[in-house]
């Protein structure tokens, strides 16, 4: 309510200014004569706390002309600003409505409308109005980016495509990389329908957009694979690696499928090996474990992971150390112990201790209000951690 007033408040005043000024507006305009008794109704409303409807009153005294435009725009701003999305939509369906308006106050109006509708989920009718707008030539560039928007949540990888295409000079800037996303979408649809070469075709254009983008050489090697053609899987494996050695992590099936295919297992734990020198990705710390365990036994596979588990404070390392031990019957126990002691001491003293249950906010130190939300009493505890809460202003 009170939040209302703020709202309501200038806009009686608004309406008040407005009608004021035109009495004074000599050769009897409209509006001139006497006081508008929608105006004293509207502020009995608002005195009665009726908000909403004083907000229908206020509205409509606002007559849009050239002077009250900017007062709609702004009003409607306001309203979708605040979550108030029904109210943003009536007051620029009202103001579109008017046969007055200049071109670029339609434009404007149209824009905004359109942002509502996007606020709203009513994407069809964002869609329709943004697309207008680019016809028009109004407000070209926030119209064809809140379209992309549109098409994305539809997951219309085409139509992103072609609107990518009239935004990248619009907007001076590449978009390589959405454009190499869209193709990759498009070809994961294609592979849906079975539509094996419509896929290659796409990836293959996506490849051209940008060649050191990951994402279609990753997915050429997968379909290499499906197709059981492991020689050009290979050579697309020797480029991820080389352009992006943390995605081989995304390729650990296929690689395996290659290298068991040809019974060439221990060359692959060698060649994951190497590629742990470069890039310390803990799913492929976790698989190359797996093949260290089923080739040389459990023993083997805790030495090569402790020098990863003291280096990459990550559970799933730590998890995995302890199952691994828990395999081998040989493993001293009590190392194992100070070793766990020693990286959970390390992973606790970066982790917060706080965390509001209201907003998430997290802290190291008690809050009594949340600095995130600013609500009172709202952080918990919420590590493992063993000391005692501190107390802070
Ligand atoms: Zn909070």
């Amino acid at each position: 309510m009170t939040e209302l007033l703020l709202v309501l408040i200038p806009l009686s005043f608004v309406a008040g200014w407005l009608f004021a000024g035109r009495r004074k507006a000599p050769h009897g305009e409209p509006g001139c004569s006497d006081v508008n008794p929608a105006y004293f109704r509207g502020l009995n409303f608002l005195l009665n706390e009726q908000p909403d409807k004083a907000i229908d009153v206020f509205i409509k005294l606002l007559e849009v002309d050239c002077d009250t435009v900017e007062t709609h725009l702004a009003l409607g701003n306001l309203f979708r600003r605040r979550g108030e999305v029904d109210r943003a939509i009536r007051v620029h369906q009202n103001l579109i409505a008017r046969p007055t308006l200049t071109q670029e106050q339609r434009g404007e109006a149209l824009l905004e409308l359109g942002l509502d509708y996007m606020r709203a989920g009513l994407f069809d009718r964002a869609e329709s109005l943004f697309s207008e707008l680019c016809e028009l030539n109004l407000h070209t560039r926030a119209a064809l980016e809140n379209l992309l928007q549109v098409y994305q949540h539809e997951k219309d990888w085409q139509r992103c495509l072609d609107v990518t295409e009239q935004l990248e000079p619009v907007a001076k800037r590449s978009m390589a990389t959405e454009k190499v996303h869209y193709h990759c979408e498009l070809a994961v649809e294609a592979l849906k329908q079975g539509e094996r070469g419509d896929a290659a075709r796409l990836l293959k254009k996506a490849r051209q957009i940008d060649k050191r983008h990951p994402r279609p050489l990753i997915m050429q090697a997968r379909l290499a694979v499906a197709e059981d053609d492991c020689k050009t899987a290979e050579r697309l494996f020797h480029k991820i690696e080389d352009i992006a050695p943390r995605h081989m992590a995304l390729l650990i099936d296929e690689l395996t499928h290659c290298y068991d295919e040809r019974q060439r297992s221990d060359e692959l734990t060698r060649r994951l090996v190497h590629l742990l020198a470069r890039e310390r990705s803990v799913p492929l710390i976790r698989e190359t474990v797996e093949r260290i365990a089923r080739r040389d036994g459990a023993a083997a596979a805790v030495d090569f992971l402790r020098e990863y588990v003291s280096d990459v404070d990550d559970p799933v390392l730590l998890h995995e150390l302890i199952r691994v031990s828990l395999a081998d019957p040989e493993v001293d126990a009590t190392q194992l112990l100070h070793r766990l002691e020693d990286l959970l001491g390390r992973m606790l003293a970066e982790h917060p201790n706080y965390t509001c249950a209201h907003c998430g906010f997290q802290s190291r130190r008690y809050h009594w209000r949340c600095p995130g939300c600013k609500r009172w009493e709202t952080m918990s505890w919420s590590s493992a951690a063993g000391h005692a809460p501190k107390e802070i202003e």
